[in-house]
């Protein structure tokens, strides 16, 4: 069994504590990293990808019966036009190709295959959306009972696709970061594993997004990651993925890592421009990219942390700028939903300030497809014709 360290003091754990963070400064912890992780050659990325890369997870019993394929999502390199004069390569990550449409698949089974092992029969996850429709498919899949709970005043629309699978869903009132701590506490009183945004075993299932980036870019780090960020797990995640070759000596560097947000919830961007350790709590916020409207990210310290220990940034857009690339991607191919979009619009906002340097390659994290939030599109103008049949003739002319 891999020990848990603090991810700012160091301090180390045999077993996860009771809140899940270090009992001594009450920050995320996480997997010791690995050291002498292998790509296993032998199984190749489509077939799965915890087979490929088992070998950086070996506290895990890897049940491929519990998995629903998820991983192994392309990366496309698309045309913006403004990055060719500088050489700039930007590549598109699309976590809406994952089995409930977006990365969380990649935590949910990490974290659902660590419940398992220790015994559990229940999982559970507080969510706004994607991790709970998620943990609901996974917990299906694996035959384990999912208890969600949800915001009080989330949008109908959402209920749906999360219920479906089946599992316990409760409303609940009141603030949500009381909301994820409690959901912890009264998890290990009831045998409810709860896996949770930030949660270490979730974290562990992200590292697989940069692998596949590095395998994806022919062995290469790419100079820079941009991941929209809400709660801060996935770009641990996908940092540590970065650590983790590099420790293990496959990759010779890391790449510089960025965090976007949307200016109506930007805690992460404020706590970094003003050179602040901590981040803190917004009273009032609002965005339309709701994936990542958490005002009290759980894992922000950290991710300020990694940010600093490279050169990183945080960015923020506006909510114009979330919108016009989403239609950016649209016209590239590939519809997601308004928060995904920020790591593109941060893209162009750098590359507008001429802080991405010359000849790098950029991959934006595209975080979840735009079909799990539909009602976005009506922040577009969609054009539509009509006429009658006969009339067609002289229409497509
Ligand atoms: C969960 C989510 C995020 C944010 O991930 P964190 O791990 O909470 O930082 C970003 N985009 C989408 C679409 C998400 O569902
Ligand atoms: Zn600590």
């Amino acid at each position: 069994m891999n020990k848990l360290v603090c991810t700012n003091c160091n301090e180390l754990y045999n077993e996860e504590t009771e809140t899940g963070r270090c009992s001594s400064c009450d920050e995320p912890l996480e997997v010791e990293a690995i050291t002498d992780g292998k790509i296993a050659d032998d199984f190749p990325m489509e077939n799965g990808i915890f087979n490929r890369y088992a070998s950086f997870f070996p506290f895990l019993d890897l049940d491929k019966a519990v998995s629903l394929g998820e991983g192994a999502t392309p990366l496309v390199q698309i045309d913006y036009g403004i990055e060719d004069a500088k050489g700039i390569k930007l590549y598109i990550k699309n976590e809406g190709m994952n089995p409930t449409w977006s990365f969380k698949d990649r935590g949910t089974l990490t974290g659902l295959l660590h419940a398992k092992a220790k015994g559990y029969k229940k999982i559970g996850t507080v969510s706004t959306g994607n991790m709970a429709a998620s943990v609901a498919a996974y917990a299906a899949r694996a035959g384990l009972q999912a208890t969600i709970l949800v915001k009080e005043e989330m949008a109908e629309e959402k209920i749906g696709p999360i219920g479906i699978y089946g599992p316990r869903l409760i409303r609940v009132k009141g603030n949500y970061r009381t909301l994820y701590s409690e959901s912890i506490r009264l998890g290990k009183e009831n045998d409810i594993y709860f896996i949770n945004s930030d949660a270490p075993y979730r974290v562990e299932g992200y590292k697989t997004t940069a692998f596949e980036i590095f395998e994806q870019l022919g062995g290469k780090v790419p100079d820079y990651v941009i991941v929209p960020t809400s709660a801060g797990g996935n770009f641990r995640g996908i940092e540590k993925g970065f650590r983790e070759l590099y420790f293990s000596g496959i990759s010779s560097r890391m790449p510089t890592f960025i965090a976007s947000q949307a200016k109506g919830c930007n805690p992460i961007v404020r706590a970094f421009e003003s050179g602040s350790e901590e981040v803190q709590q917004l009273n009032e916020f609002g965005t339309i990219a709701h994936a990542i409207e958490n005002p009290y990210p759980p894992s922000g310290n950290q991710v300020l942390r990694l940010i600093r220990k490279n050169g990183g940034m945080a960015v923020d857009v506006e909510e114009e700028d979330i919108i016009g690339h989403q239609r950016i991607l649209a016209k590239a191919g590939i519809f997601v939903q308004p928060a995904s979009a920020t790591s593109l619009a941060a893209a162009y906002k750098l590359m507008a300030e001429g802080k991405i340097d010359s000849n790098s390659e950029v991959v934006c994290i595209a975080t979840a497809s735009g079909l799990k939030f539909t009602e976005s599109l009506k922040h577009h103008t969609i054009p539509v014709e009509s006429c009658n049949i006969e009339e067609l003739e002289k229409r497509l002319r």
